[in-house]
């Protein structure tokens, strides 16, 4: 097993059905968060994920999936 970064993301899908990407990095009250599909990035310290779907929502009119649900199957 090799040592796994503490990294995750965010993706939401805009009315054209493309797909924009927010990677969470980092660990604790030390996140930094990207976008994928613009030059958005910032240091979050509370609940990046929030963070990341309002940024979607906002530049990229993307909805992220409810977490929990398995859409296409
Ligand atoms: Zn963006």
């Amino acid at each position: 097993m090799h040592h796994a970064m503490a990294t995750s993301r965010v993706t939401g899908t805009d009315p054209d059905g493309a797909e924009h990407t927010v990677q969470v990095a980092g660990t604790g009250t030390r996140r930094q968060l990207e976008c994928g599909s613009c030059d958005w990035r910032i240091g979050a310290q509370f609940l990046p994920w929030l963070k990341a779907e309002e940024h979607l929502a906002q530049a990229h009119a993307a909805e992220v999936p409810v977490q929990g649900t398995a859409p296409g199957s």
